[in-house]
């Protein structure tokens, strides 16, 4: 079962037409209006613009009969930010994609998400970053957190060649110890959403984006996700793909493989 769900930017609306906005609406039959917002910041006069803005247009959209969530960025930063980056297997570290294993994040991610679950919205969506490694091709995470936790599941320091052991031959301890990891710290992250959530607004879903590798290396499926992220709300999740994969002649496949 799905329901018609229409994305708009959330800065957008003001500037642009909003009856024609309406109209467009009207012609999808359209049910339900996803507010999308821009990457995490650590301004807060930004983050408090944000929120009166998504409490106004979430009153507007549900005063014309629409459902109304909001899309928002797992991991994704922009700007200055003082958290743990994803780290690759060569040991790049990405600033714009955080580590959820990094306390401090989370502490700051549930904050923000309880915030935009108080301004009256329906639902939260994850983007499709809820992934390890969204904006690099590389694998990740081995950040120092991710590495620690392999350590202690192995009971013994990590190996010097790691890079063999994650990506060839079959399946092998530091590997498995590697995906319990990344799961872990997804289940976790998922966990501690839904209670900040819960706290404000318990009547709030909260779901996510799927993925590719959230069906395959990251250690947990979308699906136990959603589950998580649902607490005591009916799970939800969007497959991935757009329009737009189709309109630049991409393939599931073609995009698998880049
Ligand atoms: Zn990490």
């Amino acid at each position: 079962m799905y329901k018609v769900s229409v994305p708009v930017m959330l800065t957008s609306i003001e500037r642009s037409d909003r009856n024609e906005l309406l109209r467009q609406l009207e012609g999808l039959d359209a049910e339900r209006v996803f507010l999308a917002l821009a990457p995490y910041t650590t301004d807060e006069k930004k983050i408090e613009e944000r929120l009166e803005l998504l409490k106004k247009e979430t009153a507007f959209f549900k005063s014309r009969g629409y459902e109304v969530g909001c899309w928002t960025w797992t991991f994704m930063f922009s700007g200055d930010h003082p958290f743990t980056g994803m780290t690759f297997s060569d040991g790049r570290t990405d600033r714009q994609e955080v580590c959820p294993s990094d306390p401090a994040f989370v502490d700051f991610a549930c904050d923000y998400v309880s915030r935009l679950a108080g301004t009256g919205l329906d639902l939260i969506m994850f983007d499709d970053d809820f992934r390890y490694g969204f904006l690099d091709g590389d694998a990740a995470c081995l950040c120092k957190n991710h590495r620690a936790y392999m350590e202690k599941l192995l009971g013994e320091p990590l190996p010097a060649d790691l890079k063999s052991y994650l990506f060839a031959g079959g399946a092998n301890p530091v590997r498995s110890a590697w995906i319990k990891s990344k799961g872990h710290y997804f289940r976790e992250f998922a966990k501690r959403i839904r209670e900040a959530v819960d706290r404000v607004a318990p009547q709030v879903r909260v779901g996510l984006c799927s993925c590719m590798s959230v069906w395959d290396q990251d250690g947990v499926s979308t699906d136990e996700l959603a589950r998580i992220l649902a607490g005591g709300t009916k799970p939800f999740m969007r497959l991935i793909g757009a329009p737009y994969w189709a309109s630049r002649r991409s393939s599931l496949a073609s995009i698998s493989s880049t």
